[in-house]
Parts: structure tokens; sequence; C-alpha cells
């Protein structure tokens, strides 16, 4: 049996069958998007419980699900993360720069700026979403994704100047933050108010993609219909229940992880139980290239230039999307030895590749990754 919807944007969603075990019998739906500026594959694996009597309520049932993840990626780009859209509360706090005012944080918005604080510090300052403008120097967004395979002519492309990063790194730095708590409340407004300094620009994109992983965990957790899925958004990959909806561990997701020194493959693959969050920060994943030389997105704050550790690719594996995500930019620029660290404070398991193809990971890793 094979259905097609029609979801907005551009979608191929295939049913592809049905599988008995036990009593139950489990449906896979699986669909490929693009969401916040990049691809979104979801297997999504549904009980009986979600087949209604008739055919068209069937389908009606199985293809919300995709779409409603949909619906979350967007409105969290369009309302929270993206710096571009005037609607998002990161382009509101980007806009109160230099007011000494400040401006008051939504709860959501309050926990994601203190987790990327607190993994600031904790990285001494290797992840720092205050880069903003160094982000934009480096027109990093207008970069061929390798996600999305887009080719784009960057022979045009100007290096911008050492003066330039100097002025750029200038007007970053997350302690010049300015936080002021004003008491408890009890709404869903959280009690901070935040400050920035004069051009100071915030920019979530190392954290963007983990958020979503969050967000879109929250909302599986409230489908009784869903009893697994796997769904990457990226280089982000949120693993959910099981496939058969009965938790057993006989047949875990398999998550790939790329080989940095030849895209076209997977060096190997970890296999996971029930929920997990892996986040990937590579050097190939954005990037342009100038007199032969790769220029890439993750950039190293203490220089302004791109990270250059001698990692060509960071995975970390933890339960929590922000911090797999914000750990795995802080370990691509903090190198093994000072990212493996990193790692072990959060409780998060780490793989690094290096220049070489050389893998390093941390003990708790060995069980899951599995070499090709
Ligand atoms: P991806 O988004 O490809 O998964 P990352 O999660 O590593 O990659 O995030 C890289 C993005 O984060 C860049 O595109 C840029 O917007 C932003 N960024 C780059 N360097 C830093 C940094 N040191 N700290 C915080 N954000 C950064
Ligand atoms: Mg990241």
């Amino acid at each position: 049996m094979k259905r097609y919807f029609r979801m907005a944007g551009l979608c191929i969603l295939m049913i592809l069958g049905c599988s008995a075990c036990g009593q139950a019998q489990i449906e896979n739906i699986q669909s490929i998007d693009t969401a916040m500026g990049t691809v979104v594959r979801q297997s999504v694996y549904l009980t009986d419980t979600a087949f209604a009597e008739s055919e068209e309520a069937q389908s009606q049932a199985t293809s919300s699900v995709l779409s409603d993840i949909t619906q979350i990626l967007q409105n969290l780009e369009e309302q929270v993360l993206s710096w571009r859209m005037e609607t998002s509360q990161v382009a509101a706090i980007n806009a109160s720069a230099g007011n000494p005012q400040g401006i008051a944080l939504s709860g959501e918005m309050a926990d994601i700026l203190l987790a990327c604080n607190q993994v600031a510090e904790d990285s001494n300052g290797a992840l720092d979403i205050t880069i903003g403008e160094v982000v934009r120097l480096w027109d990093i967004d207008a970069w061929a994704s390798y996600e999305n395979s887009t080719v784009q002519d960057t022979s045009t492309y100007v290096l911008p100047q050492e003066s330039e990063i100097a002025e750029a790194l200038a007007k970053s730095g997350y302690e010049k933050l300015v936080w002021n708590k004003q008491g408890e409340q009890e709404t869903g407004d959280s009690a901070y108010v935040l400050t920035l300094p004069d051009e100071v620009q915030i920019d979530l994109g190392a954290v963007g993609k983990g958020i979503a992983l969050d967000s879109i965990h929250a909302y599986l957790q409230e489908c009784p219909q869903v009893c697994g899925a796997v769904i990457s958004v990226g280089g982000s990959v949120l693993t959910y229940g099981s496939k058969n909806g009965d938790g057993a561990e006989s047949n875990p997701w398999k998550v790939g992880i790329v080989n940095p020194l030849n895209t076209e493959e997977n060096i190997g693959y970890l296999t996971l139980e029930g929920q997990w969050c892996v986040s990937t920060s590579g050097d190939y994943e954005r990037y342009v290239e100038v007199d032969g030389k790769r220029y890439h997105h993750i950039i190293d704050p203490s220089t302004g230039m791109p990270a250059d550790s001698g990692v060509r690719s960071v995975t970390i594996l933890t339960k929590d999307g922000l911090e797999s995500d914000a750990l795995s930019t802080a370990c691509f620029i903090l190198g093994v030895e000072e990212g493996m660290e990193l790692a072990e404070k959060y409780g998060a398991q780490a793989l690094f590749i290096d220049a070489n193809g050389e893998i390093t990971m941390s003990e708790g890793m060995e069980q899951y990754f599995h070499l090709y």
C-alpha cells in the first residue's frame, strides 16, 4: 500500500506498510521536508489505536503527526529563533541592543539563553551566542549547506579582512549580556530582563536544531498513537520510543555518522534504544572554498576565524536536544582533549573524528557506536 499526502512546502511522503507485531498493528509513515533552512526527515511509528474506522480518518490521523511536526519547526523559526524574521523573539532581542531598559524575556527564551550561557561559561566561551556580528560578517547563512546540497557560486565571495573581524569580535562576548532577575513570576513569562549593549547581536544557529528536537520530543509525548519515531533536523537526530510499541530492545534505532573525509558515506552508526538526542557538528555542513582553502561555519570566538582544532566532526549523544547541539559546536572548537572534558562534565557521550579520520570517543560511547 502506498499513499501520498500533500503538505505545505516540498514533501515526499510514503506509507511503507503495516507490520503485525504480536497483537498490535504498527504503521510506519515517513517524510522528507525542509524546515528551518535544513532537511527534515521523519519516520514515525503509529500503533493501531491511531487507526480509525474509515480510511479517510486514518489518513488524517497519520498525516497530521508529520504535518504537526513540520509546523512546530516553522513556528519555532518564525516566532522564536530566526534573527532574520522580525516576528521572532531573537529579532526582538537583537532590536533591543543598546536600549538601557533591556527586554523582558519569555520563560522559554530565558531557559534557552541561560542554558547557552552555562555552556559558554563551561567551555571558556567556545560556544558564544553573542557572536552574531561575526557570523553576519562571514555571511555564513548564505553559504551552501551540505544537507541541502545546494550548488552555490562562491567564486565572488570575498573573505572578511582582519580589521573587520576584530571589529565584529569587539561586539561579541557572552559576558557582555546583563541579566536582571525581577522576582518570580507565575505566568508563562520569565522573571528575566536582558540588556544587550549596543550592536551586540545574538545568533542561535548553534543550538536551533537541538531546541527543535526538544520541542518535537515534547509534542510526541502528547501523542498516544505514536509508539516510536526517529526525526532528523539537519545534523541533529531525535530517537523516541520503539518501532514495535513495546519498548523491545531487539530492534534499536540506527543513526548514521557521516564520514567527514568523504561525506558520501557513513563511517559508522549508533544503535540506540528509546529517547536520545544526537547532534553532529562538522566542517562539511556549511562552508565556502576560497583559493582551495575551506572556510566553514563554526567560528572560534577567540579568533573570529573558522575553528581549527584539528577536528573534522564531533558527535554528541545525550538526552537533551539543546545540550547536544550546544556541546557539539563547543567541542568542535575545543578539540579532542578539552572537548572530551566538557562533554564529561555534562554526562554526555562524545565521538571526535580528526583530519586523519582517526576516531576518539568517550568510554560510554563505545557501547553505542559501530564502525563500518
Ligand atoms: P549546524 O547548524 O550545521 O548543525 P552547529 O550546530 O555547529 O552547526 O552551529 C553552527 C552555527 O552556529 C553557525 O552557522 C553559526 O550561526 C553559529 N555559530 C558559529 N560559531 C559559533 C560559536 N562559536 N558559538 C555560537 N554559535 C556559533
Ligand atoms: Mg551545534
